[in-house]
This record gives structure tokens, sequence and C-alpha cells, in this order.
């Protein structure tokens, strides 16, 4: 059985390549059915967007298909960048940018108050439209003062893990190896609740 990747941006799907690869399903990327079509991330969530993505995908190629959409959601900004994380600076994927901003935007903004959470929701959908799997996972943390890290994409390097009793805790998400990030982050949480959807669905959704 094959699952395609509906994701254009290489790191997001590097990552969950990773992550996939234990399930023994055939993962196909956007390249190896033609290209995806564009589509318009006009959702007001992080669920909607990743439906849509996820059922163009699968409607263009013919295959079941998995897409995500993520983001960071800053308690001192009201939630934002939010769904809007690609593109917060203006241009879509500029992380440097979005970061920059990011720093400017907190800059005041007191210790006790840096509140954050990465969010990711995934789905699994048929041609036909029809949504089979949805999932979400999230990881705690706060705000830096400054970049720390070099590993990961997108705002890893601002993101502390604050979570209670985590062993990870207190490390910057760009601090973690590829490997580690897959045990917490946002994106290995959903991908494992997805797993566990997958594995209690009778009868198999992918035959
Ligand atoms: P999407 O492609 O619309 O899902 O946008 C995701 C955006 O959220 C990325 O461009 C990053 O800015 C941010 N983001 C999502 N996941 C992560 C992550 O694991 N680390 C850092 N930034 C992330």
């Amino acid at each position: 059985m094959n699952l395609l990747l509906a994701s254009g941006n290489a790191k997001k799907a590097s990552e969950l390549l990773a992550m996939l690869e234990p399930f023994g399903l055939g993962v196909l990327r956007p390249e190896d059915v033609g290209g995806l079509p564009d589509v318009d991330e006009d959702q007001p969530t992080f669920e909607g967007n990743a439906a849509k993505k996820a059922r163009s995908a699968a409607a263009a190629s013919g295959q079941i298909a998995l897409a995500d959409d993520s983001g960071l959601c800053v308690d001192a900004l009201d939630g934002a960048p939010g769904i809007f994380s690609a593109r917060y600076a203006g241009q879509h994927g500029d992380d440097e940018g979005n970061n920059q901003k990011l720093l400017r935007a907190m800059a005041q903004v007191p210790e006790e108050q840096r509140g954050a959470h990465f969010v990711c929701c995934l789905c699994v959908a048929k041609p036909d439209g029809t949504v089979l799997f949805q999932t979400r996972g999230e990881v705690h943390g706060r705000i830096l003062h400054e970049s720390r890290g070099s590993h990961g994409f997108g705002y890893d390097p601002l993101f502390q893990i604050d979570e209670p009793d985590h062993p990870h805790r207190g490390r910057a998400m760009a601090e973690l190896q590829a490997h580690e990030k897959a045990t917490i982050s946002h994106r290995g949480r959903a991908l494992q609740a997805l797993s566990q959807a997958i594995a209690q669905a009778s009868p198999d959704p992918f035959r």
C-alpha cells in the first residue's frame, strides 16, 4: 500500500518520512506523482488546512494522502503566529525573517509570560474526499531571547522545551538531534496518535 506524503516543505517532509519508515508503507513524494496542485491554506484552523491539503492531494493523485499543517502559538501574542507561522514575516517559509519578527514582538515580554506551544495536525484522506484519520500533537515550551542550537528548522532555535519532568526540559528544540526531536515534537506526537488510530482501525483502511 502506498501513502502519498503531501508536503512541499523539505524539512517537514524529511521528519515525517523518517517517522513513517517503521510503518512499512510505501511512501510517495509529490514528485513521484508528477507534482501536486498548490493549495490555498485559507482555513481558520490547523485541522481545516491539513484536511484541505490531504483531500486535494488525494484527489489529484488518486492515492491515499497524508498532509500536515503546523505552527507555533505564542500565549503573549494571543496565539500568533498560529496558522500564519510559515508567512509571519510576509514571505512564505522565510525562517530567518520569521524568527527576527518573533524576537522583536517578544522583546518586552517578561519571563513568566513567554509560554508557547507548537501544534501539528495530520490528516489522511482518500481520493474520493473521505477523511480517514485526523490527529493533533502539541509540545509546550517558552520563547527564548536569542537563538540556540543548529538542528531542526523554523522556530526551533527560539523554542525552549518546558514540560514538567521531561528529560529534554530546558533544551532548545534546535539543540535536539532529529531522533530526539521526533520523540517530543508536535509532529512526532501527532504521528504517534495516527499510528495508534491506524492500528485500532478495523477493517484495515489501507486495503
Ligand atoms: P505549514 O507548512 O503551513 O504547516 O507551516 C508550518 C510553519 O510552522 C513552518 O514554516 C515553521 O515556520 C513552523 N513550524 C512548523 N513545525 C515546526 C517545527 O517542527 N519547528 C519549527 N517551526 C515549525
